[in-house]
């Protein structure tokens, strides 16, 4: 046992993964407004005919997301977190982080 797999890499993200993170996330989202809408009686039964498209336009939403998310360390501070394409700040530096090509870039 010389190779030793405990550390996380970003290549351990693969695609199965995302498809299947996105998927989930869609599904989870879709039944909370969905069971949402069949709780509240203001809401036309029909509505829920919708319910089932939401849940494909979600699902593909999160793959879409999913898809391009990079994961690694902060290029300035080092911390390893997970950027999505649409970007958002490094928790413990501040700086503005984005995804590109499945890495971190700094903006
Ligand atoms: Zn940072």
């Amino acid at each position: 046992m010389s190779e030793s797999t405990d550390r996380p890499s970003p290549e351990d993200y693969s695609n199965g993964m995302r498809i299947a993170g996105g998927m989930i996330w869609g599904t989870v989202l879709s039944l909370t407004i969905g069971s949402g809408m069949v709780l509240l009686p203001q809401v036309p039964r029909p509505w829920l005919w919708a319910v089932p498209v939401m849940w494909v336009a979600l699902s593909g939403l999160g793959v879409w997301l999913q898809w391009s998310v990079a994961r690694g360390n902060c290029p300035k501070c080092g911390r390893e977190q997970s950027v999505t394409r649409l970007g958002k700040r490094c928790p413990q530096c501040r700086s503005y982080l984005q995804a590109s090509n499945r890495k971190i870039i700094r903006i």
